[in-house]
Order: C-alpha cells, then sequence, then structure tokens
C-alpha cells in the first residue's frame, strides 16, 4: 500500500523570517508522521528550509525552474542552482504559473526534463478550469496535458515524478472537488498514463489532489482510492492545519 505524500505549496507568501518561524512550529507537528511531508517555498526561504529541515522527516521544494543550466534569462533560476542548496522538488507547471506567465505544456515539458536531469523530483500540475469542465472538455484537457506535458518523458524518468491533479476552479476558491470528482478524474489520469507507459508504472505514480484540500476534507479526499496524496496551498500556511492534513490520512494511524 502506497502512503500519501502531502505538499505544501506555500506561493508568494512568507518572508525568510515568517518561514523560520512556520517550519519551527511544523516540524514536531509533523514527526512522527506515516506520510511524506514536503514544503515548496519561495526561491527567498529555500536556504532557510533546507537548514531548518536537515535531519528531519520534512522535505524541500522550490515552485518552479526553468529548462536552461546557465545564460540569459534574467530572473530564472536553473535546477542545479535549487539542487545545490539541497532542494529535492520542484512544482512544474502550477495553473497559476499557466494563466499568469504564460506556461504551456511545451514549457512544463522542457522544465520538468531540465528539473529532471539535475536530480530534482517534479511535481507536475495539472488540470481543467471551469469553463472546460462545464463545456465537456475536462478528459479532452487532461489529455491534451498528459500527452503534450509528457511527450518524451521516459518511462524511468516517470518513476520521479508527482503529478498533480489540480482542478482550476477549485484552487483558492475554497470550492473542493468532491472525493468521487477528483478520484475520478485522477483515476482518468492514471489511465492516460498506463496507456502511455504500461500499468505498472502508472499505478506506482504519485497523483496527488490539488485544490482547497484542509484539515476538515482531506480525510475524505485521502481515503479514495486512487488519490496518492494533496498538494496544499492556502492551508498549508498554518502550521496545525497542515499538519492535521499530514495526520488525516490513514485515519486510524495505522496502515
Ligand atoms: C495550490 O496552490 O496548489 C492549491 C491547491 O491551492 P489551495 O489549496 O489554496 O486551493
Amino acid at each position: 500500500m502506497k502512503n500519501k505524500i502531502i505538499a505544501g505549496n506555500w506561493k508568494m507568501n512568507k518572508t525568510r523570517a515568517e518561514a523560520e518561524a512556520l517550519l519551527k512550529e511544523l516540524l514536531p507537528l509533523v514527526a512522527d508522521a506515516a506520510n511524506t511531508v514536503i514544503v515548496c517555498v519561495p526561491y527567498t526561504d529555500l536556504y532557510s528550509a533546507v537548514e531548518l529541515t536537515r535531519g528531519t522527516n520534512v522535505h524541500v521544494g522550490a515552485q518552479n525552474c526553468h529548462w536552461k543550466e546557465s545564460g540569459a534569462f534574467t530572473g530564472e533560476i536553473a535546477p542545479s542552482m535549487l539542487k545545490e542548496l539541497g532542494v529535492e522538488y520542484v512544482v512544474i507547471g502550477h495553473s497559476e504559473r499557466r494563466t499568469y506567465f504564460g506556461e504551456t505544456d511545451g514549457t512544463v515539458l522542457a522544465r520538468t526534463k531540465a528539473a529532471l536531469a539535475a536530480g530534482l523530483k517534479p511535481i507536475v500540475c495539472i488540470g481543467e478550469t471551469l469553463a472546460e469542465r462545464q463545456s465537456g472538455r475536462m478528459e479532452e484537457v487532461l489529455t491534451r496535458q498528459v500527452t503534450e506535458g509528457f511527450k518524451d518523458v521516459t518511462a524511468e524518468q516517470l518513476a520521479d515524478v508527482i503529478v498533480a491533479y489540480e482542478p482550476v476552479w477549485a484552487i483558492g476558491t475554497g470550492v473542493t472537488a468532491t472525493d468521487e470528482q477528483a478520484n475520478s478524474a485522477i483515476k482518468f489520469v492514471r489511465k492516460l498514463f498506463a496507456d502511455k507507459y504500461g500499468k505498472a508504472a502508472a499505478d506506482a505514480l504519485y497523483i496527488q489532489y490539488g485544490g482547497s484540500m484542509n484539515d476538515a476534507n482531506a480525510a475524505g479526499l485521502l481515503a479514495m482510492s486512487d488519490i496518492d496524496g494533496g498538494l496544499i496551498g492556502g492551508a498549508s500556511l498554518v502550521a496545525a492545519k497542515f499538519a492535521a492534513i499530514v495526520h488525516s490520512y490513514p485515519s486510524d494511524g495505522k496502515r
């Protein structure tokens, strides 16, 4: 049985001092977690986060990386720069980046491959907008995002990838997909990966749900057959709430 991977996405929140305070509060609360815990923090908090979590069960991720190793890309950060800091994970293709910063399936693919080449584990975000869901295009959009966004990612590389299914209409809105909506979309995504990489690789792939997951709804979502964890925005900024999500599966504390 898989454990769950619970990742916080702090987005553009927390100065270095605030990040240190949040982590110091969080670490003891999740020290005995049965699930994998990741915090994806702003670039300016990465150094402190890596130092503070050293020797603990909490892993550190960034929220983006470029696809080139170096060069004239003002404002960008190379995967090797993250790796050297001790960062293990990196969020790629979050819907906020797709919406506000021109991220496409092509740039998602390029960033994912560069992250993998540097030894980082990408958390690749996919998901449909409300308009796409309401017009019956959810499956078409997810199919395109998986087909284009993983075009020449190999089966071996896929083993180091986490996928986050994040319906855009549920992110930061307080509207959560129902347990069944999230599970059936993730089942569909898993089938796409099974068609491309085979059933064993697709079953082994961690696919998280993200979108207004919180301490009240996490247990139901994480109990679903295909939901392998959560990518959590707002609720990851409050140590007690994030810790409650981490501990909400398995609900009886046993595996
Ligand atoms: C996210 O940022 O990936 C996210 C799911 O945000 P929220 O939990 O706030 O909806």
